[in-house]
């Protein structure tokens, strides 16, 4: 296997994708560091991304990378969404927000602003971003023209090119809405609720002609080479209620969506695959099996999925159920959900909240799919509790802030740092203090010598009592 140290940028190259390089036998920089990252075996990632199993979006002039992967046998990732709307927030928040994502450990990062002063803003946000950033071209495309349907498709693949100039690292592209697809939407519950796909929906009725990101794939796929952009196939017909979960619409886009990962990888272009939206939990294990089949593995990116409609203002809860469950049957990045969902643009705080249920949800479903390194965490924040090790246990907390700031709530004092208990139970009742109380040489003899009336009394055999004692 060649290494390289590739240049970030090779005007005259036709590919400098990371799975151009990878079927090339060409281990990149960005493989290896990616390889430090996740501990594996530098040889595995290349092997991951070139089979197309495994991405590394990095767009060659995004200088502030710090390169990381999505795939199966990474760890699983989290995506925060950030960016403006037309009413509120500015280029300064957008920037703190992805601060904000990057401290409470977000993987990558979507700007999908829609609002005033969105290349600065983007600029901005590439230039201090050290996690990929993603965007919807289409959003700033609509910036454009004062309505849907003045929106072309030159127009719709210059926007593309002008964002993979800038350095976007993965984009989200719904060339899986088709013409024909639109009239199995028509009876659901809550229609379209992609913007990408409501956009295609509208334009393609109103000019009655396939979508403009189908027609144009292939040109879209030589400006991807170009300046690696990692596509994010997305799914503009995901449900947006459990009714409408897993229906013929969200199906016949995915297996567009399976055509499509074969069409990218033929040119070399790094694919995942985004996923829905609102699924009850019976039908969570069969819609990753179901994209994972269809697209011949490429990574799945689901948006939860929410597991539940009726919970306004805790969304961030009922998706964060739905995304531990598809993260341990597969997902490999989980785009987190804000308390905000539904009802309004997030502020810092719901970035944070999103982004600590998607921690937690990434983490079960880590340890839920083996990880030596997670289960690593959870015996050491164990053994802190149990030893009644506090500041260690805050230490290791996933908000350490918020662990301290609860325990202090009502014992503040430096002294119950140590102390075997906690306001929950008082020192009386704690039942870790009480068993770490326990006589237990007094009690493995009792059991060995069968003194104790209820050991003398046991069905089991003395050589089995013995074995328990020790
Ligand atoms: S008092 Fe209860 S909650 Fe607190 S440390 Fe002991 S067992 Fe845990």
């Amino acid at each position: 296997m060649q290494e390289q140290n590739r240049t970030r940028f090779d005007p005259g190259a036709e590919c400098v994708t990371q799975m151009h390089l990878a079927r090339e036998g060409v281990l990149s920089p960005e493989m290896k560091r990616v390889a430090e990252r996740e501990r594996l075996d530098p040889e595995l990632v290349c092997s991951e991304v070139a089979r197309g199993r495994m991405i590394i979006p990095a767009n060659v002039h995004h200088e502030a990378l710090d390169p990381m992967a999505i795939g199966l046998k990474a760890r699983v990732k989290i995506n925060s969404n950030i960016g403006n709307s037309p009413t509120s927030s500015s280029l300064e928040e957008e920037v703190q927000k992805l601060t904000v994502s990057e401290g409470w450990g977000a993987d990558t990062v979507m700007d999908l602003s829609t609002g005033k002063r969105i290349d600065e803003t983007r600029e901005a946000i590439i230039a201090a971003a050290s996690v990929p950033i993603g965007t919807v071209p289409i959003y700033q495309a609509l910036e454009c023209v004062k309505q849907i349907e003045e929106l072309t498709p030159e127009g719709l693949v210059e926007n593309i090119a002008h964002q993979a100039r800038q350095g976007v690292d993965y984009m989200t592209i719904h060339a899986g809405v088709r013409l024909e697809h639109l009239p199995l939407c028509q009876h659901r519950v809550t229609g379209i609720v992609s913007r990408g796909g409501g956009i295609l929906a509208r334009w393609m009725v109103h000019h009655m002609r396939e979508n403009p990101l189908y027609e144009r794939f292939d040109e879209i796929l030589e400006i991807c080479r170009r300046h690696d952009v990692s596509i994010s196939l997305g799914d503009g017909l995901r449900p947006g209620s459990i009714a409408d979960a897993s229906d013929a619409a969200q199906f016949a886009e995915l297996q567009t969506l399976g055509e499509l990962t074969e069409r990218a990888w033929a040119r070399d272009v790094q694919v995942m695959i985004e996923g829905p939206g609102h699924i009850p939990l019976d039908q969570l294990e069969m819609n990753v099996r179901r994209q994972q089949e269809t697209c011949h593995e490429a990574p799945f990116y689901t948006l939860g999925p929410l597991v539940t409609d009726i919970a306004p203002g805790y969304d961030h809860i009922t998706s964060a159920i739905g995304a531990a469950i598809v993260g341990w049957h597969g997902t490999s990045m989980l785009c987190y959900v804000t308390p905000k969902e539904h009802l309004g643009l997030p502020n810092a705080q719901d970035v944070k909240e999103g982004l600590i249920a998607y921690r937690i949800a990434a983490h079960a479903a880590d340890l839920a799919r083996g990880s030596a390194r997670a289960a690593q965490w959870d015996r050491e924040l164990s053994k802190a509790r149990f030893s009644f090790d506090w500041r260690r246990q805050f230490e290791l907390a996933l908000d350490p802030e918020t662990a301290r700031a609860m325990h202090d709530e009502t014992l503040a004092d430096d002294y119950f740092k140590s102390a075997e208990f906690c306001s929950m139970c008082g020192p009386k009742y704690c039942p870790m203090h009480n068993f770490k109380d326990l006589d237990w040489d007094a009690l493995r003899e009792a059991v060995t010598a069968r003194k104790a009336p209820g050991v003398a009394r046991s069905s089991l055999a003395r050589d089995e009592l013995a074995e328990v004692a020790s």
